[in-house]
C-alpha cells in the first residue's frame, strides 16, 4: 500500500514525538510492505516565526494533497502575548475548521502496567475502557462575535455558543455507531439545566436514539460527569459532547491512565482526510531534553492505519508492541515509578521499534513451522 503522510511536527516536544512515530511507521511499512511517503508542513510557533503565519497556506496544501496527516504539538510562552491572530493555537483551530475536522476521538484505555502512574486506586481504574467522542468544529471556539467590547461603558466581553441542529446531529451519529462496534451505551454530556444548546442537544440525542434501539442513551450533566469520571469511570462506554465540555472532560480523563503521554487522538472530517495527534501540548518544560514520552503519538499513528487506511493488524502491532515495551518495564520519566527502568523519547521509540520487528521474526519461525 502506497500512503502519503502531512508531517506537522509543530513547537516543542512536538517535533521530538513525531519524529519517533514517523521511525515506527516506517518499520511497519518495512514489515508489512507498505510504503509512506512523508511530507513535512510548519504549524504553530515555528509557523509564526518563519512564514508569519500560524498555519502557512503552503502547509494547508501539503495536507490536502495527503491521504492523513500527523501532528506533534504547537504553543510555548514565546508566543503567548501574541495577538490572537498570531497564537500558535489559532494555527490549530484554523487547520480543524480548513479540513472540517468535526470529531475529536480519544480512546481512554488502562495498562495494567501503568497502574502505579494514575493517581486513584487500582480497583477504580482496571479495565476502563471508553472513548470520549468531542464535537471540534463548532460551540463556543469558534462562535462570532468573540471578542472585547464596551458595555454601559464598562469594559466587557463576549464569546459566542453556536451550533446548528446538523452539528450535533453529525456527532451523536457518530457517538452511536461507535457504541455498536462496543459495549452498546452512550453517554451524552451536557448542560441542559442551564443552557439552551444543550437543551437542543439533548432533543438531538434523543431523536438520533430512535435510529439505533440496540443502543442504551444516557444523559448526564457536565458538572456531574466530571465527578463520575473520577468516582466510577468503568460506567462510561462512548462520551459524547460538545466542544469546550469535552475539551475539559478529556483532559481530566487523560490522567486516569497515567499520563498526558499516552494518550492518542483522531479527528475525523467527512471527506476521509483526518488528523491523528497526541492529546498533550509541547510540553516546553521538557522540550528538546529527549525526555518526552512518545507514546501517545506512536499510538496516534497506530489509530492512522487503523481509521484512515484500513490496517488493522498493522495498527495491532503497534498497539501490542506499546503494550510489551510497558510490561518490560521500560518507562519514560512521566510514567516511571519505584523499580521501573527509565529510558529516553529516542530510546523508547528504539524498544517499541524492536518490538514491533522481533514480532516479525517471530512470524517468520512461527511460518517456517507452519
Ligand atoms: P502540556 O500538555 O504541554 O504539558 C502539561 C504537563 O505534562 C507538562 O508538565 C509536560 O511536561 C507534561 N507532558 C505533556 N506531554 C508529555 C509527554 N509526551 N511526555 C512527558 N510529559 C509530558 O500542557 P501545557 O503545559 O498546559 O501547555 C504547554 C503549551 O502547549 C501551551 O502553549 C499550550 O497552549 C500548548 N498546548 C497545545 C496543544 C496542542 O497542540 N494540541 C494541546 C495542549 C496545550
Amino acid at each position: 500500500m502506497l500512503k502519503k503522510i502531512a508531517v506537522l511536527p509543530g513547537d516543542g516536544i512536538g517535533k521530538e514525538v513525531t519524529k519517533g512515530a514517523v521511525e515506527i511507521l516506517e518499520a511497519v511499512a518495512e514489515r508489512y510492505g507498505h510504503s509512506f511517503q512523508f511530507e513535512y508542513g510548519k504549524i504553530g510557533g515555528i509557523a509564526i516565526d518563519e512564514t508569519g503565519s500560524p498555519l502557512p497556506d503552503e502547509t494547508l496544501e501539503i495536507c490536502k494533497k495527503s491521504d492523513a496527516v500527523l501532528l506533534g504539538a504547537v504553543g510555548g510562552p514565546k508566543w503567548d502575548q501574541n495577538p490572537p491572530q498570531l497564537r500558535p493555537e489559532t494555527g490549530l483551530l484554523k487547520i480543524r475548521k480548513e479540513l472540517n475536522l468535526y470529531a475529536n476521538l480519544r480512546p481512554i484505555t488502562y495498562y495494567s502496567s501503568l497502574s502505579e502512574a494514575s493517581p486513584l486506586r487500582k480497583e477504580i481504574i482496571e479495565e476502563v475502557d471508553f472513548i470520549i467522542v468531542r464535537e471540534l468544529t463548532g460551540g463556543l471556539y469558534f462562535g462570532k462575535p468573540s471578542q472585547r467590547t464596551v458595555h454601559h461603558g464598562k469594559e466587557a466581553v463576549v464569546d459566542t455558543l453556536f451550533y446548528q441542529r446538523d452539528e450535533i446531529k453529525r456527532i451523536v451519529e457518530l457517538a452511536f455507531q461507535l457504541a455498536r462496534s462496543r459495549r452498546q451505551k452512550v453517554t451524552s454530556v451536557d448542560k441542559a439545566n442551564v443552557l439552551e444548546s444543550s437543551r437542543l442537544w439533548r432533543e438531538v440525542a434523543n431523536e438520533v436514539a430512535k435510529d439505533y434501539p440496540d443502543v442504551e442513551l444516557e444523559h448526564m450533566l457536565v458538572d456531574n460527569a466530571a465527578m463520575q469520571l473520577i468516582r466510577n469511570p468503568k460506567q462510561f462506554d462512548v462520551v459524547v459532547t460538545e466542544n469546550m465540555f469535552g475539551d475539559i472532560l478529556s483532559d481530566e480523563a487523560s490522567v486516569l491512565t497515567g499520563s498526558l503521554g499516552m494518550l492518542p487522538s483522531a479527528s475525523l472530517s467527512e471527506t476521509g482526510l483526518n488528523l491523528y495527534e497526541p492529546i498533550h501540548g509541547s510540553a516546553p518544560d521538557i522540550a528538546g531534553m529527549n525526555y518526552a514520552n512518545p507514546l501517545a503519538t506512536i499510538l496516534s499513528a497506530a489509530a492512522m492505519l487503523r481509521l484512515s487506511f484500513g490496517l488493522e493488524e498493522e495498527a495491532e502491532a503497534i498497539e501490542k508492541a506499546v503494550k510489551e515495551v510497558l510490561d518490560l518495564g521500560f518507562r519514560t520519566r512521566d510514567i516511571s515509578s519505584q523499580g521501573s527502568k527509565v529510558i529516553s523519547t529516542s530510546e523508547m521509540v528504539a524498544e517499541v521499534k524492536a518490538a514491533i520487528l522481533d514480532q516479525e521474526a517471530i512470524s517468520n519461525i512461527m511460518g517456517a513451522y507452519a
